[in-house]
């Protein structure tokens, strides 16, 4: 058996995929391993920062989605780096006696009656299952998850209720946030199957350090000078015949954009979807084949974005959760949607695709609105003062509410970030996920490459090319475990 672990391994990024491998690596004895940061920091779309006291916000990931067979709710449970009672509360300051709710405001001002969203909420989480534990039925398996749930919700008696069919559109706006979908009418009902909620509460809230006490816990793993920050990967050439000849024989170059060289004889890609969809064509030489093509531009990247506003004071009821908007008519409305696909008349109510406002941890005068796609894409394009008086206005028009002046204002910005490029992976419409999530992880060259090429020259991770996982960090966390894996059980033989 061959146990040397002597090969030159350069990981490109540093997000929890390459963090992964690299860690994993390091720990199986290699000791020849690089990673390649675009950016100043590790963590990618792990971003967890201090910009208003010394608690902190997430601008990307907040949530440990599941607990039974989730590595980081392992890692954050053994290092006691989870809130107590696991599950999210975002209102952690209340008194125990008080359980914070979702208030729902109407365009008029008028509040919804808990119970119309109560009974409208719980219908549409149990269709939403159903997608999810692949239960639906055969004339649904074909329509997009919007499409599925439309006619779906027209049988029900809640759908005659103006207020039902109301609060049934906000449900698909959130509901786009957690799909990174412009719209629901884009997203692959019958695809949702694959994706596997793992057991145990869905939003597993982090301690007070957030996300980066679980980086922080990677990054002391590996070896102080293994991340060299500020080298952003312009081009990879593998089967690189260049070095023929000399003593040491590396088959890939990889080539910053500051002209530096790093050979290795395996390169782990860990950019985003949203990276690939941009670079792939330019990035690697020899091209990259057909099928991870096909896979990076049929696979869809959303955008999701927060929107951190810090007030004077508090001005919502101690119970109050969130400040959710329902519109009259909402861009989640096939009739809406259908007729702002065609022009950019959208651009002009981009705000209607927030779904509301969310108290947010350890901050009492804080809300985060959430926003999605194409609306959120734009958004991005404005200054941060306009959205904060936007969003000001819909909260004084919406609750009626005295609202105080806005002191601080966060905006994500994640669609223009250049080395991210968007939030998440979605299957779209007509996708099949999983041809597509393994065209994508495949490693170069295929088996059915030039027999005389080096083996396992380009791997891919990062969670786009994880079938059940993928836009979570774990799926991310989990993707780099399994390429490291497999230069593992290479050197093994
Ligand atoms: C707003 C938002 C909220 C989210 N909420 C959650 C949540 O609550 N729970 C959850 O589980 N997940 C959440 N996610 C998703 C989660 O953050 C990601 O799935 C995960 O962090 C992706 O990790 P990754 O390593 O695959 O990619 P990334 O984190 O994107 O890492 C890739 C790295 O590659 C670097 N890079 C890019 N191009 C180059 C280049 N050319 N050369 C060198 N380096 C390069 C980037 O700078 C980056 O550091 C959220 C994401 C966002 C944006």
């Amino acid at each position: 058996m061959n146990v040397s672990r002597d090969g030159k391994i350069v990981v490109v990024g540093a997000g929890f995929a390459g963090l992964a491998a690299a860690a994993s690596l390091v720990q199986a004895g290699f000791q020849n391993v690089k990673i390649l940061e675009a950016k100043e920091q590790a963590g990618g779309r792990v971003c967890t920062t201090k910009p208003f006291t010394e608690n902190i916000i997430e601008l990307g990931a907040n949530w440990i989605h599941g607990q039974d067979g989730n590595p980081l709710y392992h890692l954050a449970k053994e290092q006691d780096l989870l809130v107590e009672g696991g599950a999210a509360n975002k209102n952690m300051c209340l008194p125990h006696s008080v359980t914070p709710r979702d208030y729902f405001f109407m365009e008029d001002g008028r509040q919804i009656s808990t119970d119309i969203v109560d009974q409208v909420c719980s219908l549409f989480s149990k269709l939403t299952s159903k997608a999810f534990e692949s239960e639906l039925e055969e004339e649904h398996r074909a329509i997009s998850l919007g499409d599925y749930l439309d006619v779906s919700f027209a049988g029900s008696t809640l759908a005659t209720s103006e207020e039902g069919s109301k609060v049934f559109e906000w449900c698909k706006r959130s509901e786009c946030t957690d799909e990174a979908a412009s719209s629901l009418y884009e997203v692959s009902a019958s695809q949702l199957g694959y994706y596997i909620a793992l057991e145990g509460g869905f939003f597993n809230s982090l301690g007070p350090r957030g996300y980066q006490a679980i980086l922080d816990i990677l990054l002391k793993s590996l070896p102080s000078d293994t991340i060299l920050s500020n080298k952003e990967v312009k081009s990879i050439q593998w089967d690189f015949q260049g070095n023929k000849g000399k003593e040491q024989n590396h088959p890939v170059q990889v080539i910053c954009k500051n002209d530096q060289i790093f050979e290795a004889d395996h390169v782990i890609v860990t950019v985003s979807l949203g990276v690939l969809k941009q670079q792939a064509r330019t990035m690697f030489e020899p091209a990259l084949p057909k099928s991870k093509l096909d896979a990076i531009e049929r696979l869809g990247f959303g955008t999701v974005d927060k929107i951190f506003l810090r007030f004077n004071e508090r001005f919502w009821p101690e119970d109050c959760a969130g400040i959710q908007l329902v519109w009259d008519e909402g861009p989640e409305d096939k009739a809406v949607y259908t007729s702002q696909d065609k022009d950019d008349a959208w651009k002009e109510t981009w705000f209607k695709k927030i779904c509301g406002f969310d108290t947010v941890a350890r901050h009492p005068t804080v809300l985060c609105g959430w926003i999605t796609g194409r609306e959120a894409l734009h958004m991005e394009t404005l200054q941060d003062s306009e959205v904060a008086d936007i969003c000001a206005r819909l909260l004084r028009s919406f609750t009626g509410w005295a609202i105080p002046d806005i002191s601080q204002v966060l905006i994500s910005r994640w669609g223009h970030d250049p080395h991210v490029l968007g939030s998440y992976t979605f299957v779209p419409h007509w996708v099949n996920g999983v041809k597509e999530h393994e065209a994508l992880a495949a490693p170069l060259p295929s088996c059915s490459q030039a027999p005389e090429s080096k083996p396992l020259q380009v791997l891919f991770a990062g969670e786009a090319t994880h079938v059940n996982f993928y836009t979570t960090t774990h799926g991310a966390y989990l993707s780099g475990a399994r390429e490291a894996q497999r230069l593992i059980n290479h050197y093994s033989h």
